[in-house]
């Protein structure tokens, strides 16, 4: 075989469609993230929705049908721009949207473990409803609230991706002890100094018994999704029927 024809391993790539490519890396661009990227452990193309224009004026947006304040997204544009974009049909499109599904922790471990998503950011009004349905795009929020853009939404899910990617945070593991992996907020994390402003670190994470450690660090995380994420809460003692050491 002709060396030419090797299939290169493919890396995690994000590709994103955006008004406003100069936005990128940003700050995708530094700490992990940034090093990871310059490494080549994952890649980033930000595309220019405009160039998918084709008027004149290289208009991407016009006023609402039915009237109403802003602009939208042209469907004939936008669908022209993901078409452009090397899209293998195995991976996931998203449109950055506040109706979408709400991002979660499984969902972002799902997208790590991919080839890595193909990302829509809207602006203004937001985009054609049937470039939605034609492109069979998932719409994904980051939460409820309205963002300008999609922009900031895409490099939340990318960098949320990008810190499970295999050697990203080095001894860190796999974020497997941290928020939402049971279900459960993160254990109170403590360093030196030991004591604080009078305040010292809890006498059972400076003794050493790891047993010991590892219930606390449960109990206390438990106790903290009961009281401030009852829905989590809710949701994991529904699923798993789990006796927690902290039911009364
Ligand atoms: N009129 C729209 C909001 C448009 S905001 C509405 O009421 O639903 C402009 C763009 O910002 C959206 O198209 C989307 O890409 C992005 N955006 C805004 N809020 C977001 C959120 N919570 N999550 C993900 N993307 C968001």
């Amino acid at each position: 075989m002709n060396a030419k024809m090797t299939v290169e391993p493919t890396i995690w790539h994000a590709t994103v469609l955006t008004l406003f490519p100069e936005m990128f890396p940003g700050p995708l661009g530094v700490s992990l993230s940034g090093k990871a990227l310059a490494s080549g452990t994952w890649a980033l193309e930000a595309r220019d929705i405009r160039d998918s224009a084709t008027d004149r004026h290289r208009s991407v947006d016009d006023t609402p049908a039915g009237g109403g304040p802003g602009m939208v997204l042209r469907a004939d544009v936008l669908a022209a721009a993901i078409d452009a974009a090397d899209s293998a049909p195995d991976r996931p499109r998203l449109l950055m949207s506040p109706r979408g599904r709400p991002l979660t922790q499984s969902r972002v471990a799902e997208l790590a473990a991919g080839p890595g998503p193909l990302i829509v950011c809207g602006r203004f009004e937001g985009v054609d409803e049937r470039v939605i349905a034609a492109r069979d795009l998932e719409e994904v929020s980051i939460g409820d609230y309205v963002l300008s853009g999609g922009e900031i939404a895409a490099m939340v899910l990318i960098d949320a991706c990008v810190r499970l990617l295999p050697g990203v945070m080095g001894k860190q593991a796999s974020g497997e002890d941290e928020s939402f992996s049971e279900g459960l907020l993160e254990y109170p994390q403590y360093t030196r100094p030991q004591e604080f402003e009078g305040r010292t670190i809890p006498e059972i994470l400076v003794s050493g018994d790891h047993a010991k450690v590892a219930a606390w660090r449960q109990a206390a995380a438990e106790a903290l999704t009961r009281v401030r994420r009852p829905d989590l809460w809710a949701v994991r003692t529904t699923q798993n029927g789990t006796k927690s050491t902290t039911d009364g």
